[in-house]
């Protein structure tokens, strides 16, 4: 199979062709590796090929996929769990096989809204570059103690399931809100409407996927709900959050705190070094000017041990449609 991979980035090959190498189910595939973005001007770059692999920011709406079909490619492999960006139907339609990663490390996302969470509080990011500079100094980096502390988790998948775990070992009271209640969090917590999730909690941290039901999840008026002074944690994906709202709410002091690994608008920003650039996005911008925000360029699935299973999982997706099996990770219905 000649497979063009979208979005890749160094890493991304060195984990693809580490499985590639070792000969998955004894095929040797021919993989492409491309920087360019998948979109309805780059989908040309796929004639010639059977398969594309791409990732969270790659375009897969009706007009890319039928692209894609006339070029001849029948598997889109995504190397991530999210699939929001696709278009389920389309793809139906051009009787398309699409497979994703569904799960490659849970854990992996958790811990980073952990380190989240933890250099927000206690500044650690502030302090480390004071202390380099001969600065010891205190003022500003005051955070609060952890233990005791109410997080409340929308969505309690794996994502969200792996991070009440952790806050349960620091001693917090965890909260959690999901229309399919999953089973075993009454272990390691409450679950409640979402309203009281936002009233009671001083940390809210995002776990559900982005559909239309979820878009702006967090607006203006679920802001309002929210204690004053709490922490917000995203790093599911960026259009659950109405940014211009949550820098209303950082401007009036209302909120107290933000860290996001997703922005709304990251796909012509993340995963690309754009130190040298003229940044054009203002709001982006805006939320970088504020000490309380801390912001990551979605690297919380960046692991080892996640890379690794990408890999492996993509492959083993692969080989499903050559061989015709059934596939478990084939996507169909919401994400
Ligand atoms: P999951 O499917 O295991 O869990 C998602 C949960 O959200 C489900 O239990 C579902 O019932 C719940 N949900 C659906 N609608 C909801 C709503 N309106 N309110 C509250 N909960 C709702 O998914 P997961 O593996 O835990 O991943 C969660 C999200 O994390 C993904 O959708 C993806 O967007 C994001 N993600 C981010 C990274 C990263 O690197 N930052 C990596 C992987 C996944």
């Amino acid at each position: 199979m000649k497979i063009a991979v979208f979005s890749a980035q160094p890493y991304d090959q060195l984990f693809l062709d580490e499985v590639n190498r070792r000969g998955y189910a004894s095929c040797d595939h021919e993989l492409s590796y491309l920087k360019a973005q998948l979109s309805v001007d780059t989908a040309v770059l796929a004639q010639g090929f059977d398969a594309v692999c791409v990732f969270v920011n790659d375009q897969l709406d009706a007009p890319v996929l039928a692209s894609l079909s006339r070029y001849g490619v029948r598997a889109v492999l995504l190397r991530c769990a999210g699939f929001n960006q696709l278009d389920v139907k389309a793809a139906a339609r051009l009787k398309l096989f699409v497979a994703r990663v569904p799960a490659y490390s849970p854990e992996a996302v958790a811990e980073h809204t952990i380190a989240l969470i933890m250099t927000l509080n206690r500044h650690t990011h502030r302090a480390y570059n004071r202390v380099r500079e001969g600065n010891f100094a205190l003022d500003g980096l005051l955070g609060f103690t952890l233990h005791g502390k109410t997080v409340g988790i929308v969505g309690t998948g794996r994502i969200g399931m792996a991070t009440a775990r952790i806050l349960k070992g620091f001693g917090c009271r965890v909260l959690g809100y999901d229309p399919v209640p999953a089973a075993g969090f009454e272990a390691l917590g409450e679950a409640v409407d979402l309203d009281v999730l936002l009233a009671d909690s001083d940390i809210v941290s995002l776990h559900c996927p982005l559909l239309d039901t979820t878009r702006h999840l967090i607006d203006a008026r679920t802001l309002a709900k929210m204690k004053r002074g709490a922490m917000l944690v995203n790093t599911s994906r960026g259009a659950l959050v109405d940014t211009a709202a949550v820098i209303a709410a950082l401007k009036t002091r209302y909120l107290g705190a933000l860290a996001i690994d997703v922005y709304e608008q990251e796909s012509s920003l993340f995963f690309q070094d754009r130190s040298g650039d003229i940044i054009d996005d203002d709001v982006f911008q805006r939320l970088l000017s504020f000490p309380n925000v801390l912001v990551t360029g979605h690297q919380g699935f960046f692991t080892v041990e996640a890379m690794r299973e990408i890999a492996e999982v993509t492959f083993h997706n692969l080989q499903c449609f050559v061989d015709g099996s059934p596939c478990a990770n084939v996507v169909h219905g919401e994400p």
